[in-house]
């Protein structure tokens, strides 16, 4: 069984802006993480990227990302 919050987010076409949960960096399209600047007005989501996804979760992270 999986967190839900560690399901994938992917706001595709949208204005969400998915930041990381435990570094706060957001994702990008290009699915790569850099620091998050805050914006007024933004929308957020939170998941969790790889990095910290293995460093907190090393049994569940081949379950979501098992090709990393
Ligand atoms: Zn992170």
């Amino acid at each position: 069984m999986v967190a839900p919050f560690l399901r994938d987010v992917t706001p595709e076409s949208s204005d969400l802006v998915c930041v990381c949960c435990n570094c706060r960096r957001e994702r990008t399209a290009a699915e790569e993480w850099r620091d998050h600047t805050p914006v007024a007005g933004e929308r957020l989501t939170h998941g969790i990227c790889p990095a910290c996804l293995y460093a907190l979760y090393p049994d569940l992270a081949p379950l979501v990302h098992p090709h990393s």
